[in-house]
């Protein structure tokens, strides 16, 4: 299949894509990519991109990396595929366990591997389980989350997510056990509170939660450190800390779902520990973890934690895990990708081209349509509203975060659309010229759909 007008047309009859409406899909079909090397993404056309989303969040060291693709050649070769269930493992899985519980925080030394970000978050979500029942409390069930979190797309995942766009009436979701707290996010916080009130405001909310439930029925909190799909929101200075200490002081385990912020995306291994304070029991992982060359997740969980699991009854084993749970190809990428990071000292790079591009992403806020420009580093995002004064935004069916979108990819550019938003997460090589190139080809996007707004009477 060479021709692009039949592989466009197998793809509309034949592949249901995952958070695609079916009628637009039907009317508009894909754009069929066909080649990557490094930021920059070609179409089945031959039209270039420059890719600011960095896959899904996950192309962290940029992709068509010669090494990537002799290292995972190689491992083919000598091992593609082994048994991780029982007593057998393989080398490239028991290194990348090794290395990291070595990046981890605290004591987070234990490692289950998974096939992606949903089924680290699930297995979290059995863990703990697990756990409450082997230490005899069978009725600490109760998990918190917040509204606008996401954390992934198998039931149990998609229970705990928060977005109200992605709960939709025609899913079902566990909802005796799992409740929702407010999103962290000042820009939507109530008239006349200052960022100190509204983060008082969140942690007063989650203690009642915890005076209403008992803390001897809650399991655990989930929280991204920064909230990803949910609108790149940045809790207010202190909340993940206090929301930690509250954990801590009614025995709920804190489960940190890194599996955006991590392998360098905001500029450090996992952002739980070294830009927040908190030390997470459990810890969910993907993405970035292979930079998006392979699929791969991981749920990591403190000593603490494997202790209570493993001792007393001696019959006890846990009774999960997936036939490509530590996958030896998938692993071996993983480690290269490792080495990548810490080799071109990527880290260090995000945080200095990242302040660049928060710097010269906060000028649009000049332009009409923005109404907040927010993030932290190499993960940002425009709200586009309405009205800058009230912070209305325009309705969901005009999809404003699209059509900016679609104005962007005309010029080469690729942001992620999420109803009135555009999102960012480029790979972590991004340079200065290419932070200039993005903010200019947003911008004129930005101001195209604003003259198209206008011509078509929508302001
Ligand atoms: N947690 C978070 C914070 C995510 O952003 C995502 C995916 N965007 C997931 C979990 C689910 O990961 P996956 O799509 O790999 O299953």
């Amino acid at each position: 299949m060479t021709n692009h007008k039949q592989i466009w047309e197998a793809d509309k009859r034949h592949w249901m894509h995952p958070w695609t409406h079916f009628e637009s899909f039907q009317q508009e079909g894909s754009l069929i990519l066909s080649r990557a090397r490094g930021s920059r993404l070609w179409d089945s056309n031959a039209n270039s991109y420059f890719d600011a989303v960095g896959g899904l969040w996950c192309t962290n060291i940029g992709l068509g990396r010669e090494e990537m693709a002799e290292t995972i050649a190689e491992q083919v070769r000598q091992l593609a595929y082994a048994n991780p269930f029982v007593d057998m493992a393989n080398e490239p899985a028991v290194a990348l366990a090794e290395k990291l519980a070595q990046l981890a925080p605290g004591d987070i030394n234990r490692v289950f591997f998974t096939c992606g970000g949903s089924t680290a978050v699930d297995t979290a979500f059995r863990l703990i389980h697990f756990y409450q029942n082997c230490r005899g409390m069978p009725h600490k069930k109760h998990i918190i989350a917040r509204r606008g979190g996401y954390h992934g797309s198998t039931y149990a995942a998609m229970s705990i997510t928060g977005k109200s766009g992605d709960r939709i009436a025609e899913f079902d979701y566990i909802s005796d056990t799992i409740h929702h707290l407010s999103c962290p996010n000042y820009y939507r916080a109530p008239e006349g509170m200052d960022e100190q009130q509204f983060c008082d405001s969140l942690v007063e909310e989650f203690q009642q939660k915890i005076d209403q439930l008992g803390a001897d029925k809650i399991a655990a909190f989930f929280a991204e450190p920064i909230l990803g799909s949910g609108g790149v929101i940045v809790p207010p200075a202190d909340y993940n800390r206090r929301m930690w200490e509250l954990c801590k002081a009614n025995d709920i385990l804190y489960v940190a779902d890194e599996v955006v912020t991590a392998f360098g995306r905001v500029g450090h291994w996992f952002a739980c520990e070294e830009m927040f304070g908190v030390q997470p029991d459990i810890i969910t992982c993907a993405k970035g973890l292979t930079s998006g060359y392979l699929p791969l997740g991981a749920t990591l969980f403190s000593d603490r934690i494997y202790e209570v699991i493993s001792s007393g009854d001696s019959d006890r084993y846990f009774a999960s895990g997936f036939t490509y749970s530590g996958h030896p190809v998938a692993c071996a990428a993983a480690l290269k990708n490792i080495e990548i990071i810490e080799r071109e000292n990527l880290l260090q790079r995000v945080v200095k081209v990242g302040a660049y591009f928060e710097e010269r992403l906060q000028t649009l806020r000049e332009l009409p349509l923005v109404g907040d420009v927010r993030g932290k580093r190499f993960m940002m995002c425009v709200e586009n509203v309405r009205d800058k004064n009230t912070r209305e935004v325009f309705p969901d069916s005009l999809n404003i975060g699209k059509w900016i979108s679609d104005r962007a990819e005309e010029a080469g550019l690729i942001v992620r659309p999420i109803v009135h938003l555009n999102v960012m997460s480029p790979p972590l090589t991004m340079d200065y010229q290419e932070v200039d190139f993005v903010v200019e080809r947003l911008g004129q996007a930005i101001l195209q759909t604003h003259s198209d707004l206008v011509a078509e009477g929508h302001l």
